[in-house]
């Protein structure tokens, strides 16, 4: 099958997953990067060129759909004035923002509080991106709201990373040592909507290199994939039974 090229952008628009807010924890340097890319994966036509003004002006925190947020010491509650004057314009259809709330773990208890609604269901097409060098350092209220990224040697990763390969490419089909992986995992519902959301993220990067690379074997993979985590990601699991939902997933990614 041949991917259809004008069908991208549209695709691309679920690289975030089905959360609004996420939280990269780890050296500033390193965690901005990761900001910034996820930034133009999203923007750049081309998905993250590196060359075009889009790509350019994100690096330069230019690009006019994100607004950037840095402590001066601490966080005051007028520096997110900005941020809720945004929020009250509705987006276009298909459009999107992402506001950057760097060093996330310098918020005080009131900014914090101010932002908690707006972090659990924004209004459509708005994106949270927060930095932040430790996890443990971040308000628990805020860290329950996101989606966590955790970020080491320059790579960016979720929780049961061993889950993950077992749903990507890089392990063979085995449904007995999935389970027992799984049986030993004691792996929770909302660490099961992040892993969802990070293979979700997996596979649009192969979706997209499959398409820079001409290679339509690899495509029609990535978009199988895809329909399946799209599919399951409208019914996630009810409490106490993700390990059913992730076998069942497991089987279906690994029965194409
Ligand atoms: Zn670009």
């Amino acid at each position: 099958m041949v991917a259809d090229k004008a069908k991208v952008p549209t695709v691309e628009r679920v690289l975030l997953g089905t959360m609004p807010s996420h939280i990269w924890v780890g050296a500033h340097e390193e965690a901005k990067k990761q900001v910034v890319s996820i930034i133009k994966q999203q923007a750049c036509a081309k998905g993250e060129c590196n060359r075009c003004t889009v790509c350019k002006s994100i690096e330069q925190q230019q690009y006019y759909a994100a607004l950037w947020l840095y402590p001066e010491a601490r966080y005051t509650l007028d520096q997110f004035d900005p941020v809720f004057k945004k929020l009250s314009f509705g987006l276009d259809e298909g459009e999107q923002f992402f506001i950057v709330i760097q060093k996330a773990d310098s918020l005080s208890q009131s900014c914090a509080n101010s932002l908690l609604k707006v972090l659990e269901e924004p209004p459509p097409g708005y994106y949270f991106l927060l930095t932040a060098a430790r996890l443990d350092d971040l308000l628990p209220t805020i860290r329950s709201r996101c989606m966590i990224h955790t970020i080491s040697h320059g790579v960016s990763s979720v929780a049961h990373q061993d889950l993950f390969d077992f749903l990507t490419t890089i392990k063979g089909y085995n449904p007995a040592a999935f389970s027992q992986q799984l049986y030993q995992s004691n792996i929770i519902e909302r660490e099961t909507m992040e892993l969802a959301d990070a293979l979700l993220s997996f596979w649009m990067k192969q979706y997209k290199k499959g398409i820079t690379r001409d290679a339509p074997d690899r495509t029609a993979q990535a978009e199988k994939v895809i329909a399946i985590l799209k599919g399951a990601s409208k019914k996630l699991p009810m409490p106490g039974s993700s390990k059913l939902f992730l076998r069942d997933l497991y089987l279906q990614i690994k029965g194409l």
